[in-house]
């Protein structure tokens, strides 16, 4: 059978989209055998710069530079784009206006897979941006029907920290860690079912032991959905 091709509009921060990689090869691989991996392309930006745009709110520098990845990748011959960072689905709609192929949006199968599970309220972590702007839980509330907690504002403002000042940059820190374990049993006091990992490196930090409640990991729920698309819409495939 012939795969489609993801393209990946990655580098936000490379250590994620490495995790990208990573699982679609290993879902194809399993699902195809022998010597099989993903058909993949690669837009890798320089976090450096478009984290300068994010600090600066220049949202409108910041779409066009996410419109011209996604459509150099559909010129390529990209049948689908995965932006691999929850905080960049800002402008997901702008970028599918402005291409002919498919976005899978990462918030989608996050969702999906907290409906699976028969989950009503979710806890959500990931930079200010996601936790506070209404383009995330604005789609899982409006789109989904989920309802979705969110820290409180120095919770929020330490878990943003964490992520710039750390985890983009490689650094996994025990007392972070510790932090996040926190922060996740003062959302599942609040009444979490679950709690989202909505940034894309927070499941380098945190895993299953640290919370009393689910995790759904964008990172593995967001690749699972892209080897989806490489292998056909019916192909079911666990989550890793
Ligand atoms: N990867 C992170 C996310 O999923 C943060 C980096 C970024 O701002 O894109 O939101």
């Amino acid at each position: 059978m012939q795969q489609r091709i993801v393209g990946l509009v990655g580098g936000m921060s490379w250590e994620s989209s490495a995790h990208y990689y990573r699982l679609i090869n290993e879902h194809v691989r399993d699902a195809l055998g022998g010597m099989h991996s993903a058909r993949l392309l690669l837009w890798s930006f320089d976090f450096a710069a478009i984290e300068a745009l994010q600090r600066t709110a220049d949202w409108q520098e910041a779409t066009r530079r996410m419109i011209d990845a996604a459509r150099r990748l559909e010129a390529a011959g990209a049948t689908c784009i995965v932006i691999c960072t929850n905080t960049m689905h800002r402008m997901a709609e702008d970028v599918q206006d402005a291409i002919g192929i498919p976005l899978l949006h990462i918030a989608d199968p996050t969702a999906a897979a907290a409906q699976a599970s028969g989950l009503k309220q979710v806890g959500l972590l990931g930079t200010a941006f996601t936790m506070e702007q209404a383009f995330y839980t604005g789609r899982l509330q409006d789109r989904h029907g989920l309802q979705v907690l969110v820290p409180g504002e120095e919770d929020r403002a330490e878990v943003h920290r964490i992520i710039y000042e750390e985890l983009v940059q490689g650094r996994v820190l025990p007392a972070s860690q510790a932090f996040y374990r926190e922060v996740m049993q003062r959302l599942v006091d609040r009444g979490a079912q679950a709690v989202i990992l909505g940034c894309t490196e927070i499941m380098m930090l945190v895993g299953p032991d640290d919370a009393s409640v689910p995790l759904l990991d964008t990172t593995a729920l967001h690749a699972r959905a892209a080897a989806q698309h490489l292998l056909g819409d019916g192909t079911a495939l666990p989550v890793r």
